[in-house]
């Protein structure tokens, strides 16, 4: 998956830190990002002082430019790239956003300051925002030695899974039930995680699940988020490549090789 750079991601937060002029500023719009000859410019490449501290990979600092640069690469780019750039790239696109979309205070209206200690934005107020994460579930629902692949009626146009955020008051558990009966009109027993993934995109956290499908089989599309879902063999599977970048993708190569053995 996209996180998985075999390098040491280290966030420790140090407001302090001032970017020497070979470290690398991430720079972005809001519907991309901006490369140098293929990889992040570095900070005597940028005429920008409106930077703060992101994050290390390796011994190596990452800092996150706040201005909105002209980009360079429409923010869906960061899937063809290579490890762990892919990573550093959408990674630093959350970074950006949290500071984006936190410039005044929701409670007071007043101009918000960097946290010193944690990663926030702070108020005069009182008030502290933490970066915002929002959970989601991804589902494979299985039925014997089949799985259930599913296409959105607008945006993705691949093969995915079921999929949807946590609401306030859920448990991840309650989230997977209520997305596979409102998406498929499925009902589902036997729920087991399966792994995580930091999705920066959407500014999420990916839990994935497996779950055994129960009664009636036949899917519903209930609530026309969806204008497909298919029950595929295991070895109906073959044209669906693991892209090394998604969740989704793993866990259905993980199905076509296991089966539901998990
Ligand atoms: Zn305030």
């Amino acid at each position: 998956m996209i996180q998985d750079i075999n390098k040491n991601y280290n966030l420790n937060y140090k407001y302090d830190t001032k970017p020497s002029s070979d470290d690398y500023v991430l720079c972005y719009s809001n519907k991309g990002f901006y490369l140098i000859n293929n990889n992040v410019p570095k900070y005597k490449d940028i005429k920008s002082n409106n930077i703060i501290y992101g994050f290390m990979v390796d011994d190596i600092k990452y800092y996150i430019c706040l201005d909105n640069i002209t980009e360079s690469h429409p923010i869906n780019k960061y899937r063809e790239l290579e490890k762990p750039l892919g990573f550093i790239i959408i990674t630093g696109f959350h970074f950006y956003n949290f500071y984006l979309n936190n410039k005044y205070c929701g409670k007071c209206g007043n101009k918000l300051k960097f946290g010193t200690i944690e990663r926030t934005m702070i108020c005069e107020c009182g008030n502290t925002i933490y970066p915002k994460i929002s959970p989601a579930v991804i589902v494979g629902i299985i039925n014997k030695d089949k799985i259930l692949l599913t296409k959105y009626s607008v945006g993705y146009s691949k093969y995915a899974l079921v999929a949807g955020f946590n609401e306030i008051g859920e448990t991840l558990e309650d989230t997977v039930k209520r997305e596979v009966y409102e998406e498929v009109g499925l009902h589902i027993n036997n729920i087991r995680y399966y792994k995580s993934q930091p999705w920066g995109q959407s500014g999420s956290l990916l839990a994935g699940f497996f779950v055994d499908c129960v009664g009636d089989t036949n899917p519903k599309l209930l609530d026309g988020e969806l204008k497909e879902a298919t029950w595929f063999d295991r070895d109906m599977l073959n044209e669906i490549e693991n892209d090394g970048i998604s969740l989704t993708r793993e866990m259905i190569a993980y199905f076509k090789e296991n089966g539901d053995k998990f």
